[in-house]
């Protein structure tokens, strides 16, 4: 999707929990103890302002660590289309906004501030930012996960111009022409599969002689007719100076170039989520937050009182209105659960 390029700096200021419904005002000092929270929800995308937005219609004490450039993957984003209640579309970071509006309106508390560590070892439950500790009863991981790129000059330039990370996100903005799609993976073949529909040609280009996909979707691909396969190649450089024009590809045995007319370069070469600091707290697979549902609580992770929502955990939708879903459930998964632990 297009990148919103001038729009998301300074648009969320620092705001230091000082209102809002986390101190006594009469209390107020330089001395204070800083406020034990219900719940501190990580990260402010769609899952993160949601879980905000249930927690505090709960009247849980919350913080919100919104991270250092707020807002999630939408604030790169320019038309969403797919997102429910927006018949013509919203800008990207016109929908984060709104969302975290309505957040403060319920009064949680932000802080602008990435997370350095956590300590889930103990209760209250601990999280560090550049100002300090934080502590709270009860958890919810929303930091989300972004997705990878070849690292290409122009492909960096030409983001949002013909260069995309999700399929689904914009797909109806190729329709009719060429495009191609980087990557062996599952991911790659449901990309492709969802673009063949809407596109006129698919072309896979793929680093190796054989996908890593399961078999079943791998199938899938090679008996569609309008999608073809470019074996041992990489594509070395992204064409065209509004939009994207053409890719030129490698191949990796014979070393030889060659370019591709396209007018779309999709990337799925995989995601990172954004866990590095929770290493050796809770249980993480690849990276991502393992969820142990457990008496109703399926958002539940491996440590009592930590929950999980949207891409951080969950690498298989990474739509806005799942992460949104999964946001509103953790905070009534960590609800239900402060209520019945006694914590
Ligand atoms: P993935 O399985 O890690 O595959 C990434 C693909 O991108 C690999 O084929 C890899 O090539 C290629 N790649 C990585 N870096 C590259 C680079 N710099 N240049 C060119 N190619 C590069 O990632 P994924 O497909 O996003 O899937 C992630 C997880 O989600 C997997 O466990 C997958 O099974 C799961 N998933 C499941 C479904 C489903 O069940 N329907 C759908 C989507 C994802 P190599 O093969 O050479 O390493």
């Amino acid at each position: 999707m297009p990148p919103a390029e001038g729009k998301v700096t300074g648009l969320f200021m620092l705001r230091v929990p000082r209102g809002g419904n986390s101190y006594d005002e009469a209390g107020l000092s330089s001395d204070i103890v800083p406020p034990l929270y219900d719940v501190i929800v990580l990260g402010s995308g769609p899952a993160g302002l949601t879980a905000a937005i249930y927690a505090t219609r709960a009247a849980l004490k919350t913080l919100v660590i919104a991270g250092a450039t707020a807002g999630g993957q939408l604030m790169i984003t320019t038309d969403v289309e797919n997102y429910p209640g927006f018949p013509h579309g919203i800008q990207g970071p016109e929908l984060m906004e709104l969302w975290r509006k309505q957040a403060e309106r319920f009064k949680a508390d932000f802080i602008d501030d990435n997370v350095s560590k956590v300590d889930f070892t103990t209760r209250p439950l601990v999280v560090w930012t550049s100002e300090g500790k934080h502590e709270a009863r009860s958890v919810v991981i929303a930091t989300g996960a972004n997705a990878k790129y070849l690292g290409l000059p122009n492909e960096e330039r030409l983001k949002g111009h013909g260069v995309s990370a999700c399929a689904v996100c914009d797909a109806m903005f190729f329709k009719g022409v060429d495009v191609v799609v980087v990557g062996g993976g599952d991911t790659a073949m449901e990309e492709s599969l969802y673009l063949s529909k809407i596109c006129k040609t698919v072309t896979v280009v793929h680093r190796r002689d054989a996908f890593r996909a399961s078999k079943i979707m791998q199938d899938r691909l090679f008996k569609t007719p309008n999608i073809k396969v470019i074996w041992d190649s990489e594509v070395t450089d992204v064409r065209g100076s509004a939009k994207i024009e053409g890719v030129r590809i490698r191949n990796r045995k014979t070393g030889e170039p060659s370019d591709l007319k396209v007018q779309g370069l999709f990337l799925a070469i995989g995601h990172t989520p954004a866990t590095d600091f929770l290493r050796g707290q809770l249980e993480l697979d690849r990276g991502y937050v393992v969820l142990r549902p457990h008496d109703g609580l399926a958002t539940a992770t491996s440590v009592e009182g930590v929950f999980a929502a949207g891409d951080v955990h969950d690498f298989r939708y990474r739509q806005a209105v799942t992460a949104a879903g999964f946001g509103s459930m953790a905070a009534l998964d960590a609800e239900r659960w402060l209520q019945h632990s006694g914590r």
